[in-house]
């Protein structure tokens, strides 16, 4: 426990503050702004495990992670998913001003990927924070150091990324490098294995698909945030339109999602706290 604390107030009594690894805002599963500290406060007094969902992109965590995400907030996890830029490289920005006459510059159209973002994470429940890294600029030190801040700030049981490494997209590869790569807390924070989000994946039947109906419809009803369209709130289908290849495979079969299972030995040590003094975990 004194480890704990002194790894959750280490940066007060240092008075160090990383701006730049610092979110603005963390979200609450309703949408409101709340802080690292208030969550590493309650993370404490009432023993909250935490999963840290690491996304490259807005939808790269609900296209690969939707049902994995819900299955263990059911599990009784509480689940802070950290999107690292806007996204706002996608070819969307293009196609929505050439076809339907909405044009916006990088920044707004970032931002209103980030709303896509915000909205499909109250859909699914859970806590939130937004980076501005640059999109297909992210470098595997600065990942690093975001995991490590909220390794040191929460009791992180498991720390996950949406994508394999050998994707074709630059962010993607160094996101997963950098979980491989970090030094995250041993035997609490165990690092994350990978879910694949292309459906043609050979799973060797090492993966039990064990998502309940409540998981995937979840996730459908997370993903629709992204193909929703209504200019009047400014909702540009914008996930939905940077791969609707994609989008349209994944999304009638969104109930093939991978789940990302925790080896036997991890299960042990959750199941260890879990028949502990405190039954939510
Ligand atoms: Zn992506």
């Amino acid at each position: 426990m004194l480890a704990l604390l002194f790894g959750a107030y280490s940066h007060r009594i240092w008075g160090w503050e990383d701006v730049e690894i610092q979110p603005q805002y963390i979200y609450t599963p309703e949408g409101h702004k709340t802080n690292i500290h208030t969550l590493s406060r309650s993370s404490i007094l009432e023993r909250h495990k935490w999963i840290v969902v690491y996304s490259p992109h807005p939808d790269d965590e609900t296209l690969g992670l939707g049902a994995t995400i819900h299955y263990y907030k059911r599990m009784g996890f509480k689940i802070l998913v950290v999107v690292l830029t806007h996204g706002e490289g996608s070819i969307a920005r293009e196609i929505l001003c050439d076809l339907y006459g909405f044009c916006f510059s990088e920044k707004e159209f970032g931002l209103l990927r980030v709303e896509e973002f915000k909205a499909a994470m109250v859909t699914l429940g859970v806590y939130h924070a937004v980076y501005d890294f640059g999109d297909q600029n992210l470098e595997e030190e600065k990942i690093k150091r975001i995991i490590l801040y909220y390794d040191r700030n929460l009791d992180v049981a498991y720390h996950f990324v949406t994508a394999s490494e050998s994707g074709f997209n630059p962010d993607h590869v160094v996101t997963c490098v950098a979980l491989k790569n970090v030094n995250v807390r041993g035997g609490k924070a165990e690092f994350g294995v990978y879910a694949l989000y292309y459906t043609q994946i050979d799973i060797h039947g090492r993966i039990i698909i064990n998502a309940d109906i409540k998981d995937l419809i979840c996730k459908r009803d997370a993903l629709y945030q992204y193909r929703y369209w209504n200019p009047a709130e400014e909702r540009y289908s914008i996930g939905y339109l940077t791969f609707p290849e994609l989008w349209d495979l994944l999304y009638s079969k969104y109930e093939f999602e991978i789940i990302l299972i925790i080896t036997d030995k991890d299960w042990e040590e959750v199941n260890k706290r879990k028949t502990g003094k405190h039954s939510s975990f």
